[in-house]
């Protein structure tokens, strides 16, 4: 049976306090106790329901994170005031000095500039692995091995992790398989499929619209009281504490995920056909041409499609770059990084959101100079769309007319 996530957060039912239909912000970052045994209570973590202090929990803070629990199946989550808030304290919560990680080696930027350059200074090594080899996943795993890190779909190069095998895999070596799933939010439920802790960026599809960033970490009840233990918690101890009002503005967005996941699916899908026939390098998970296109196929929920996020390759950075200029300027999108916004996205990741990644590192993974990264939008009339890009690419001498 094929779970479909939406309407598990359709299924949440909360009021506000003076019976509004959205449940009230809430405005404190400090709160009161009846008696001085409750406060001490909630300090030892023994007191249920009650809030201490805004950076551990706050009403609105724990609404989101609920929602996106029931997303992704997970028992709880927390949230955070921005993905690199989310997986560096996950990491760090995980992680001691002299313990190691194995981590796909096509992921975000700044996912990689922390394992890469930031956790060693802690003592904390990473082997970066190309996931979709997992004899090369398990040939990294040491004895000080604590954590198999990847994205469901990576950033840029939209490699697939087969999710089940390497939670099979984290299991056999006593492992948590954590995985970032910003890319394929309500197409893939990385808690089904075995991993043991989820993370999203919410600045990308989730909140959908561009105008602030936050993070989630759904998992299991333990892990996510861990992470805001008063005493040794990385999430209440480094403080990446998201704000209420952003919480409940997040929340209202999050209700139009499935409408808008369908809509980025539908004109990506159209898209990316459209230029493969049209003899570009065109990379989507739902073109058969796609290496894990039957993998995606055998993880996804119904319903969503294969996301938002196409590559394709216009042969030169000088080239993409004007290609992307030209774009702009008639109004297809917007020369920016980032995703999931309602309008079209592009950027070129060798040289931007990817640009952390050593040029040698790039071309070993195949992230070449003339990639073009696209986050599609939810236009109504996708094949004007597509008409307007391929006049564009016939000006510039990337197709024939
Ligand atoms: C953007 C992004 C992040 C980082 O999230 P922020 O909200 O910008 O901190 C992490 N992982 C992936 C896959 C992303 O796209």
């Amino acid at each position: 049976m094929k779970f479909k996530p939406a309407n598990n957060i359709q299924d949440l039912q909360y009021f506000g306090e003076f019976g509004g239909v959205n449940p009230s912000i809430s405005d404190s970052s400090t709160y009161t106790f009846l008696s001085a045994k409750t406060m001490f209570d909630t300090f030892e973590g023994n007191a249920d329901g009650c809030y201490l202090y805004s950076r551990h929990s706050s009403p609105s803070n724990l609404y989101l994170g609920e929602a996106l629990a029931a997303m992704e199946d997970t028992k709880t989550a927390t949230v955070t005031a921005s993905g690199m808030g989310a997986i560096t304290t996950v990491l760090l919560q995980l992680c001691l000095t002299e313990d190691h990680i194995v981590s796909s080696r096509t992921i975000y930027g700044g996912t990689y500039a922390f394992l890469k350059n930031f956790a060693p200074r802690l003592g904390i090594d990473t082997s970066f692995v190309d996931i979709t080899k997992l004899d090369r996943v398990e040939a990294a795993i040491t004895p000080k091995t604590k954590v198999l890190f990847c994205e469901s779909i990576s950033n840029p190069l939209l490699e697939v992790a087969d999710i089940k095998s390497l939670a099979q895999l984290a299991k056999k070596h006593n492992l948590k398989l954590v995985v970032d799933n910003t890319f394929s939010p309500l197409s893939i439920s990385p808690a089904k499929l075995g991993a043991d802790i989820v993370i999203h960026s919410l600045t990308k599809f989730i909140n959908g619209s561009s105008d602030t960033v936050g993070g989630v970490v759904c998992g299991e009840q333990d892990f996510i009281d861990q992470l805001r233990n008063v005493n040794y918690g990385a999430a209440m101890l480094l403080g990446p504490t998201m704000d209420s009002l952003r919480a409940a503005s997040i929340l209202k967005n999050l209700r139009t995920l499935h409408v808008r996941m369908q809509q980025h699916s539908h004109n990506a899908l159209y898209l990316a056909k459209k230029f493969e026939g049209d003899g570009l390098k065109t990379v989507y998970p739902g073109l058969k041409s796609h290496p894990s296109h039957e993998l995606f196929i055998s993880m996804m929920n119904d319903k969503y499609g294969f996301g938002g996020m196409l590559t394709i390759d216009v042969g030169s950075l000088e080239k993409a770059n004007e290609l992307m200029e030209l774009m702009q300027k008639r109004n297809l999108g917007y020369l920016a990084v980032s995703l999931g916004f309602y309008k079209t996205l592009f950027s070129a990741p060798g040289s931007s959101t990817s640009s952390e990644i050593p040029e040698d590192e790039q071309k070993e993974m195949g992230l070449s100079d003339g990639l073009i990264r696209f986050s599609i939008g939810l236009d109504a009339d996708i094949e004007r769309t597509y008409n307007m890009m391929k006049a564009c690419m016939v000006e510039l001498g990337v197709l024939e007319a």
